[in-house]
């Protein structure tokens, strides 16, 4: 969409869209609202991208802060949350939708699928949709990931490419939740801004972070556990399963804790950890470690005190398997980078093809970095384009 909206100013453009509207992913991002950026830095941008490196050259001609002018000055103020994230002041995904449908509804084609590219001598003539074929000068693909098919990106696009010899790298799941098969019980409960690490079969800490984390039927989920999700596919492809370990209790050293615990011995124990965590939850780990749930603190030898406390502040959830990739949030994987120019999206394979957004091997975490990289590719790729066609 915004590589279409840029063109459309110089140039004559079609839109395709196998939808019959535009920007269904869109409207359900950020839960409806739409972290459509991150403020930060472009170094610290990079960080956060997957190859994000590949993103440089077109950060420095298009970056979170010009996105942020952009939707502005398009009507659509943004405000700043924690970590940076940017959301339209209103909440509305749909206002962000809005700043392009109006002018990109006169030049869609709807419920057009794309089925294959017409090439001739390596050079690209147009493309093939399931109602007949479209000459075009240049191609832009913007087909997306391969989750959440639904709404539109279900991998064709990728198909395509593949058909015609374009690497396409292992497509993983991002952002997803984990499958445990240990007996949890512990579905619908929330722990709130807990320290999460992904640990090798070598104890190595692979991956951290701190967020909340939701019990559910299958295992796990909430935002640390998505986070981790491809750190646990990874390891996965090594390993039987993956140790995932949380701190249950933060802002005490074992020791502080340890005598905060001994400090109350005529309370029960279950009393005095409700304090620090719910209830269901001490449940849960009293019954893990064999102790009465109405044992009384002094009831117990210091030595079971520590041994409690050890497995408070190093909960470990044994991992077995990912979600699927079509229910995660974004697609890992894609076009690979040695196919792209990187200044401009050009495939290098086919003259007069670019290809742009979550199609290519890039990907953010959470936080806005994914259509970070969707809009920056597709407003360099725009700008790259006409410029090219202009002076041609
Ligand atoms: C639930 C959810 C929440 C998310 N929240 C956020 C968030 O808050 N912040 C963030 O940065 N990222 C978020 N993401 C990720 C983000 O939405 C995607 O990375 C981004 O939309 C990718 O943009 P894209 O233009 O590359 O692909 P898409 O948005 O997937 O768009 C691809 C378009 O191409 C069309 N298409 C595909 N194949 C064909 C074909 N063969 N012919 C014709 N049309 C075709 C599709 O219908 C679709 O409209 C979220 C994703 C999900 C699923």
């Amino acid at each position: 969409m915004m590589a279409a909206y840029q063109l459309m100013k110089d140039h004559e453009v079609i839109l395709l869209e196998r939808n019959n509207s535009l920007g269904k992913k869109l409207l359900v991002t950020g839960n409806g609202r739409c972290n459509i950026t991150n403020n930060k830095p472009t170094k610290e941008l990079i960080k956060r991208i997957h190859h994000g490196k590949f993103l440089f050259s077109a950060l420095s001609k298009f970056h979170p802060q010009a996105i942020i002018s952009f939707f502005n000055e398009n009507g659509v103020p943004l405000k700043e949350e924690d970590n940076q994230r940017m959301f339209p002041e209103s909440d509305k995904a749909v206002d962000i939708l809005k700043v392009f449908e109006e002018e990109l509804n006169k030049i869609t084609k709807f419920n057009t699928k794309v089925i294959d590219l017409l090439i001739e001598n390596d050079e690209i003539k147009g493309v093939i949709t399931e109602t007949g074929t479209i000459l075009a000068d240049r191609v832009i693909m913007a087909t997306g990931g391969v989750s959440y098919g639904a709404l539109g990106s279900d991998g064709l696009g990728h198909e395509i490419l593949q058909k015609h010899g374009v690497e396409i790298t292992d497509l993983y799941p991002v952002e997803t939740s984990l499958i445990s098969r240990e007996p949890l019980d512990l579905q619908g409960l929330t722990l709130k801004n807990k320290k999460v690490m992904v640990k090798d079969n070598h104890q190595k800490v692979v991956y951290s972070t701190t967020g909340d984390v939701l019990f559910t039927h299958f295992g796990l989920s909430g935002p640390a556990i998505m986070l981790c999700s491809e750190h646990v596919h990874h390891l996965l492809k090594v390993q039987e399963s993956v140790s995932l370990e949380c701190a249950l209790i933060s802002h005490y050293t074992q020791e502080a804790f340890f005598t905060q615990i001994v400090s109350q011995p005529a309370k029960k124990l279950t009393n005095v950890l409700s304090f620090y965590l719910p209830k269901r939850m001490v449940s849960f780990v009293l019954n893990l470690q064999g102790i009465d749930e109405n044992a009384l603190v002094r009831e117990l030898s210091h030595k079971r005190v520590r041994q409690l406390i050890e497995a408070l502040f190093h909960f470990k959830v044994e991992i077995h398997e990912v979600m699927d990739i079509k229910k995660a949030i974004v697609t890992g994987g894609g076009v690979s980078l040695d196919e792209v120019n990187p200044q401009n999206f050009a495939s290098k394979r086919f003259k007069n093809l670019f290809m742009i957004g979550e199609l290519l091997d890039l990907h953010g975490e959470m936080g806005g970095y994914n259509l970070t990289l969707a809009l920056v590719s597709g407003y360099v790729c725009a700008r790259e384009v006409s410029a090219s066609q202009l002076t041609n």
